[in-house]
This record gives structure tokens, C-alpha cells and sequence, in this order.
């Protein structure tokens, strides 16, 4: 599930995992402030967003290392 999301964000623009991967930080108790819910705390960091943004990250990564066959 997780896969199919970041290969469907790697196919897309990338300034939707950059913005993700922007805003899905850690805070000081290493916790996600963008998943962070009117003061509760969020998600132990990486939360899932931030783990499929870095997901997508590296599928683009690696697509761009593939030789071109051309
Ligand atoms: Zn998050």
C-alpha cells in the first residue's frame, strides 16, 4: 500500500513529496509536527506520510540513475 502511494507520487509532480518531505519534520520530542493535531502530539517521526514522501524520493532518485535508452 505504502509502495503503490510513493510509486503514484514519484509519477507525479515532484513539489507534492518535496512539500511533504518539507512539513513532515520532527520536533524536539521527535515527534511529526505536521501530523501534530491542535497541540496533541503527532506521530512518532517518520510518520507515514514522511515515509512514503522519502519512498517517492528515492524511486525518483533511482529512476534518474537508470541509463537512458535512447
Ligand atoms: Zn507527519
Amino acid at each position: 500500500m505504502r509502495t503503490e502511494i510513493a510509486i503514484v507520487l514519484a509519477g507525479g509532480e515532484p513539489a507534492v513529496w518535496q512539500r511533504l518531505m518539507g512539513d513532515h519534520v520532527s520536533d524536539a520530542s521527535g515527534r511529526c509536527i505536521a501530523c501534530r493535531v491542535h497541540g496533541v502530539g503527532g506521530p512518532r517521526w517518520p510518520c507515514s506520510l514522511r515515509a512514503v514522501a522519502e519512498a517517492a524520493h528515492e524511486l525518483v532518485r533511482s529512476d534518474r540513475q537508470m541509463p537512458a535508452d535512447r
